[in-house]
């Protein structure tokens, strides 16, 4: 945390005295201990049994590094509201990537684990979306402990159909039946928390947590994810080579994303007239002022590009290596990897975005690419409301190139119309008093 700005967000006493007992059951009910033993052999026999005392949630990771912070984020919260404990599923490419968050205990899950997440997915007989469409939810409602199912696999990825994230899913309703069930198996690459905070049940609760509703990823972002003593390794090589020393830190993210096409050549000119026109960066002079009028080494500014690509660097960097600013700073431009495609199922690649990630997060200013999780990730961390590069339009550089965020939490891509309804009552965007759509983003929702 030294590394990065000041947060200028307190920890309420309420979410810390939250994490302090989450820390308590985790190590009573973690997969060292008898209690999860007991647990497991519900799954074993799948069979349920009686309420146990410890109760689960199994993340599993789905897409790149970003969206996968934003769910285990997303799903630690959902385990403190709904006092069950955060498990994860490690595959290969996860290996060596963060550090055991809960003191003495693990959130691994151990080898011999009988279930497959692998094998889950929209069609799932054991989904909630499944129990939706089949009515099993109703019967479950006031079914004996032994009727009930022992685990239920919830869907929240891109391709949810309405059943699995249908309305009832955010309403007290299904969360009860929910909440009878020992373990809970998520997919996704959602970040629910708004949807969390529609939630009548939980909404008080969530008041007392987070006063400020726009700092939930920030605070438990910082304290959940960790990287490994590899993965720093990496951070520190990287910041004391060529950030520690600049006065200033200007971080940029840039992605493409196959729904806002543009070529290298368009979005550097993006970056260049966001930078400029913000004055986030000094324009070129066209004099080409002699040395003698150069800043001296302490007043550089470093540029961090994170970018899959190396083009877009070198054009940045060759900026300002052949031409000089207008107010003679020495302004340098850094990029840590190029790795030109997203790999997937691989660890080194993964540490290398992690790695990138907590770099950006150090920085003084941001620019990041609207609807980039990877970017959301990286300013919830540092605690700066970035420049968002907008979305191309027809190819082409956007008017304006770029807009400041006005609100730190990620955007909730994909939420389902909110509608909950009670015996005398509906709840519907009733709660919009906490939220606002995107500022990148326009179909998601995000907190404010
Ligand atoms: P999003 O797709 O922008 O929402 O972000 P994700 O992090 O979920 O997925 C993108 C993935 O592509 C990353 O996790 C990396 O694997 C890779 N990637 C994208 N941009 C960069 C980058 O600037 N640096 C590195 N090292 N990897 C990147």
């Amino acid at each position: 945390m030294l590394y990065r700005i000041a947060s200028p967000y307190i920890l309420s006493s309420h979410l810390m005295s939250k994490l302090r007992k989450y820390e308590e059951l985790h190590k009573k009910c973690d997969p060292n201990t008898l209690l999860f033993k007991k647990s497991l052999e519900q799954l074993k026999k799948n069979q349920s049994t009686d309420q146990l005392e410890c109760n689960y949630v199994l993340w599993s990771p789905v897409a790149g590094m970003g969206n996968r912070m934003l769910t285990l984020v997303s799903t630690f919260l959902y385990a403190l509201l709904t006092n069950r404990v955060l498990l994860i599923h490690q595959p290969a490419d996860m290996v060596n990537l963060f550090c055991e968050p809960f003191p003495g205990s693990t959130w691994y899950l151990p080898p011999d684990f009988p279930i497959n997440i692998y094998s889950y997915d929209v069609h799932s007989q054991d989904s909630y979306g499944y129990m939706v469409a089949h009515n099993l939810i109703n019967a479950y409602r006031n079914s004996a402990p032994s009727a009930l199912p022992p685990f239920i696999y919830l869907h929240i990825k891109y391709n949810y159909r309405e059943q699995d994230l249908h309305t009832s899913f955010f309403c007290a309703d299904d969360q009860e039946v929910i909440n009878r069930i020992n373990w809970v198996l998520l997919k996704s690459d959602n970040y629910i928390v708004p949807g969390l905070f529609m939630m009548p049940k939980f909404e008080k609760e969530l008041e007392l947590m987070f006063p400020l509703k726009e700092t939930v990823f920030h605070h438990l972002g910082r304290y959940l994810l960790h990287p490994s003593n590899s993965v720093w390794g990496m951070v520190m090589r990287y910041h004391k080579s060529y950030l520690a020393k600049a006065k200033e830190k200007i971080g940029i993210q840039a992605r493409i994303f196959f729904w806002a096409p543009i070529s290298i050549d368009e979005l550097y000119k993006q970056i260049v007239a966001c930078t400029q026109v913000k004055s986030i960066l000094p324009r070129l002079d066209p004099e080409q002022s002699d040395s003698s009028s150069m800043a001296d080494e302490e007043d550089q500014r470093a540029v961090l590009v994170t970018s899959l690509y190396g083009e877009l660097y070198d054009r940045i960097r060759d900026m300002y290596y052949m031409h000089s600013a207008t107010t003679g700073e020495i302004i340098s431009v850094y990029q840590p990897s190029h790795d030109e495609n997203q790999q997937f199922d691989q660890q080194v690649h993964n540490q290398k975005a992690l790695a990138e990630i907590w770099l950006l997060s150090f920085s003084d200013v941001l620019i990041t690419t609207a609807g980039s999780t990877f970017g959301y990730v990286s300013y919830s961390l540092a605690s700066i409301k970035p420049w968002f590069l907008l979305s191309s339009k027809d190819q082409k550089v956007p008017d304006p190139p770029c807009r400041r965020a006005i609100t730190l939490d990620p955007c909730f891509h994909s939420p389902p119309d909110f509608i909950c309804k009670t015996s005398n009552k509906t709840y519907t965007v009733k709660l919009a008093r906490y939220l606002r759509h995107c500022e990148d983003y326009a179909e998601g929702i995000k907190l404010f």
